[in-house]
């Protein structure tokens, strides 16, 4: 019987899956077992739409669907949390599993706190995550520095530091390093993002750590919760799954990368706020003169609540100005001050490229420093 703190490899039995997963397929045959099984209503995930840099969240009722989810897309940062919000009554009146990347699963966390979200109805299948790649900046990366045609790219994946694709004729990798040097790579969120292993959820996934004749054959399970371990339990007694006991090699190996990978975000959040010391304020004055006022950043946010043009009369913010008044953005970095994910949505949303995750993430980091002491000291106003 497996346990909250096992660590195990998995795989699918199914040979479908397992011809479109990314690793072992646990993840998807795991879905599969808990909708097929009434363990949940139905279950939420991403599908591949048009290309390599199209991806569709999804709701899936009929458990032989779950097949077209299967595999990771590193071009796809849309946030579930906000999709389960709005369009799924926030898990309120029905039981929805869900595969969720470190920023969803924050989103979902915090949406739960907010009563937005009910936690309870939800079967989260945490996945690893070393950052995604923005769909647009992709494909320019692709055509000028890959030196390939990004319409032609039929499969992408983050292995060993590269950013591999494969296209008709061919494949190529090139060093994430690299790309980050020239302005590419993974969204500045991801780069300093600390949630590699997303240990709130019921059950994180991934490919670090497997080794050895299963190594790119199974998933990296870590169990993280009571439910977690009900579902593997069931899942494997029924053969939906394989299992076997995580090399201990293998746990130690899988340690070792997320400790790089953590370092590597300290150092990314280091280099991002210091360029904001002593002119946070002036940076964010000029940037915003760019603002259109589409009200995408505040649409998009998780934690974020419009108190926009509402019909009444704003005290701080004159109504059809644009570009806004600073207060139209101070409001706003205000009140999420003490909750920003650092999840990139508004960034990556907004229709004038204004660097807004950057501001939101620099505000927040320096709130926790007040607020939780602990957390030591600020990384760019010390
Ligand atoms: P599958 O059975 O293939 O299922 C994959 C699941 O992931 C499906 O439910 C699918 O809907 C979902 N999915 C696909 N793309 C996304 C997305 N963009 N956002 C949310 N859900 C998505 N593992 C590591 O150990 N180290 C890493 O650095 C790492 N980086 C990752 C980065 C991204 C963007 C993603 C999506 C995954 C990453 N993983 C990483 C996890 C790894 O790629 C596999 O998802 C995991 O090992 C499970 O494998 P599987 O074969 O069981 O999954
Ligand atoms: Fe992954 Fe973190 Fe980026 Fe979310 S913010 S996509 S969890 S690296
Ligand atoms: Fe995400 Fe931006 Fe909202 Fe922060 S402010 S939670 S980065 S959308
Ligand atoms: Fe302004 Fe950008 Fe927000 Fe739109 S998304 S309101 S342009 S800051």
């Amino acid at each position: 019987m497996a346990a909250k703190g096992d660590m195990m490899y998995a795989w699918t039995t199914d040979s479908e899956i397992a011809k479109k997963a990314e690793c072992g397929g646990a993840v998807t045959a795991l879905l599969k077992y808990a909708l097929e099984n009434k363990m949940v209503d139905s279950v939420l995930a991403i599908k591949k739409g048009q290309d390599v840099y199209d991806a569709v969240p999804t709701i899936i009722t009929d458990p032989k669907d779950l097949k077209d989810t299967a595999g990771s897309l590193h071009c796809g940062s849309v946030l579930l949390s906000k999709v389960l919000k709005k369009y799924l009554k926030g898990a309120k009146d029905k039981k929805i599993a869900v595969t969720v990347k470190g920023c969803d699963l924050m989103g979902i966390l915090e949406l739960a706190k907010r009563n937005d979200i009910n936690r309870d109805n939800l079967l989260l299948i945490g996945v690893n995550c070393g950052g995604t790649v923005s769909p647009v900046k992709a494909r320019k990366m692709i055509k000028e520095v890959f030196q390939v045609n990004p319409d032609t790219v039929h499969k992408e994946e983050i292995d060993k530091g590269q950013f591999i694709i494969e296209y008709e004729g061919g494949h190529k990798g090139i060093k994430i390093d690299e790309l980050e040097d020239e302005g590419y790579g993974r969204r500045t969120n991801c780069r300093r993002c600390l949630y590699k292993v997303p240990r709130q959820a019921d059950l994180a996934c991934g490919n670090w750590g497997v080794i050895g004749e299963k190594a790119g054959k199974a998933t990296f399970v870590e169990i993280c919760s009571d439910k977690g371990a009900d579902l593997i339990t069931k899942a494997a007694k029924s053969n939906a799954i394989g299992t076997q006991a995580a090399d201990p090699k293998g746990i130690e190996i899988r340690g070792k990368v997320e400790g790089a990978m953590l370092k590597l975000g300290e150092k990314w959040r280091k280099k991002d706020f210091t360029s904001l010391k002593d002119n946070l304020w002036s940076a964010i004055e000029k940037e915003t003169s760019r603002c259109i006022k589409c009200y995408s950043c505040i649409e998009n946010c998780p934690v974020c609540v419009s108190t926009g043009e509402n019909g009444k009369k704003s005290l701080m913010v004159d109504a059809g100005a644009i570009p806004p008044s600073p207060m139209f953005h101070m409001r706003r970095f205000a009140h999420i001050s003490d909750s920003c994910i650092n999840c990139g949505q508004c960034e990556e949303l907004c229709a004038m490229d204004i660097p807004l995750a950057l501001f939101s993430h620099a505000i927040r980091s320096e709130a926790d420093v007040v607020f939780e002491p602990k957390l030591g000291k600020s990384t760019y106003s010390n």
